[in-house]
């Protein structure tokens, strides 16, 4: 169409999403050739009992995806190949990976072991120097990082829109959704294709008399706020209609949280403190580049023969360590007086009532005195220390003491619930 090549160099994209396709399974077909052109399904464990984490491209076809129990995909596909998941291959890959797309430009945010965004430039905005771009970090990983290292890459007006675009077409997709073109190709997606709609968010939206993409698109900002509850149904609104200073997923975490077992030395009650406040520096640290604030902290305790014990505080939205570590404190002998003080088994840590910042702050590292709020002093200085551990390794700076019995427990695992992120290599 005519009218389409002349709007080519008007238009205007602001962000490149891309997403890895079947990451694990590629890596994996990347190092075995023989596995190349198979379907092949990434487990954490060696029994048809467990689930998929990961499925190539061919295994793809048969249905099977993440999360497929491997009972179910072997009937589906007698020929399946199941390999044992070398997490620390994927996480060496994921720097390779993010090195080759910074040859080219520099990376946003990196949003999971296998997806990142580029927030582009003046002018790369120029939806053809964008769609240039695209193909040459497209061709760059398959030359510099592997052959079978592919990916698809979506262009749109904010952050949320172009991780929709790079779901729209897999594998090797490129997908562009412009702002003046919405709702555009959005029509051709179901509810539940969106990020942030999920198996709990879609019957609420059924609730309001949302079914369709269209009639989410036609819905007023009050009907998506009463949906979600609140300002992530304003935020929702904002993004899904092309945004341009959103430049943040709708919230997808409500709480954020780790826990523990211990080992045997680190039961008694100091030392399972020690571990519950390494634990809640920890989600701190998650809760701050997540750009989100909590307004309750919950702490769980169960002791090696009793029941669990619990306790929980709630707050003015906080995101800074030294509030959140002194409430885990007083939270800490609440539980442990239930506890009788006795033995500690497993500690959990949850943050939740999460919100997302109204804007992310930037504050000199010297606010002029007076201006600024001990609050933002306080969240400045977490992330002072943030920074620093991001830098110089995890543990180079903490609020308090960390005797080095526990400082690597909380090293980070790759869950099978919960890819995590790259930065938290150093939380
Ligand atoms: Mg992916």
């Amino acid at each position: 169409m005519p009218a389409t090549i002349s709007n080519t160099h008007a238009a205007l994209v602001d962000w490149l999403f891309l997403d890895l396709n079947s990451y694990f399974a590629s890596v994996e077909q990347q190092l075995r050739p023989e596995l190349r052109g198979k379907p092949v399904a990434v487990v954490p464990v060696d029994t048809d009992a467990t689930c998929a984490i990961a499925a190539s491209q061919e295994a793809k076809k048969f249905g099977i995806k993440t999360g497929t129990n491997i009972g179910d995909a072997r009937r589906a596909c007698p020929e399946l190949i199941t390999v044992m998941a070398s997490h620390d291959v994927y996480v060496e890959f994921h720097h390779r990976i993010i090195t080759e797309v910074e040859r080219h430009f520099p990376v946003h945010v990196i949003c999971s072991i296998d997806e990142m965004a580029c927030k582009l430039d003046a002018p790369r905005r120029r939806l053809n120097v964008a769609v240039d771009l695209a193909h040459r970090i497209k061709r760059g990983l398959r030359e510099r990082v592997g052959e079978c290292i592919t990916c698809s890459v979506g262009l749109a007006p904010n952050r949320f829109l172009a991780k929709v675009a790079s779901d729209m077409q897999k594998p090797d997709g490129l997908v562009t959704l412009l702002a003046e073109e919405l709702p555009g190709k959005l029509l051709e997606l179901k509810l539940r294709d969106l990020c942030g709609i999920g198996r709990r968010m879609e019957p609420r939206l059924h609730a309001c008399g949302i079914r369709t993409l269209a009639e989410l698109w036609a819905a007023e900002r009050e009907t998506l706020h009463r949906a979600w509850g609140g300002v992530c149904g304003d935020r929702f609104w904002h993004a899904l209609h092309g945004g341009a200073s959103e430049d943040d997923l709708p919230a997808q975490h409500r709480t954020l949280g780790h826990s523990h077992v211990l080992a045997p030395e680190l039961r008694t009650p100091p030392q399972a403190g020690i571990v519950a406040r390494r634990l809640l520096l920890k989600a701190a640290s998650r809760l701050r580049r997540m750009e989100y604030r909590a307004t309750h902290l919950h702490l769980s305790v169960r002791t090696e023969d009793g029941p669990r014990c619990e306790a929980q505080a709630k707050f003015e939205p906080v995101c800074d360590s030294i509030v959140l570590a002194r409430c885990l404190a007083e939270l800490w002998q609440r539980v442990m007086q239930q506890a009788r003080w006795q033995r500690v088994k497993k500690v959990s840590v949850t943050l939740m009532g999460l919100e997302a910042e109204a804007r992310p702050q930037q504050l000199e590292l010297f606010p002029a005195s007076g201006e600024t709020a001990p609050r933002e002093q306080r969240e400045h200085l977490s992330r002072v220390l943030d920074k620093i551990n991001q830098k110089h390794g995890r543990d180079s700076v903490v609020i308090g003491f960390t005797p080095d019995t526990v400082r690597t427990f909380s090293g980070t695992k790759i869950a099978f619930t919960r890819i995590p992120d790259r930065e938290e290599f150093q939380e």
